[in-house]
């Protein structure tokens, strides 16, 4: 039983936060941001654009094809 040693490792990839992107939807200007990968393939978060400071609800998804998570935003309706 010496060959199953290396399985852990793509698991442990998969949980590191990746680098991602949106568009803001107020005011357009692209924001990164980093997914923890550890909180699963699909998330909903509000996270404040980096350049008008509007909340934008974010639907995050993995997309296993592309291997990394596309992001769309949308104004947080108050
Ligand atoms: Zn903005």
């Amino acid at each position: 039983m010496h060959n199953q040693v290396s399985c852990g490792q793509s698991l442990a990839q998969y949980l590191v936060p990746m680098e991602s992107g949106f568009q803001c939807a107020g005011c357009g200007e692209w924001n990164t941001t980093s997914v923890d990968a550890s909180a699963g393939r699909r998330q909903h978060y509000v996270e404040d654009c980096q350049v008008c400071c509007r909340p934008n609800l974010l639907h995050i998804e993995y997309d296993p094809a592309l291997q990394q998570f596309l992001i769309l935003a949308e104004l947080e309706a108050d």
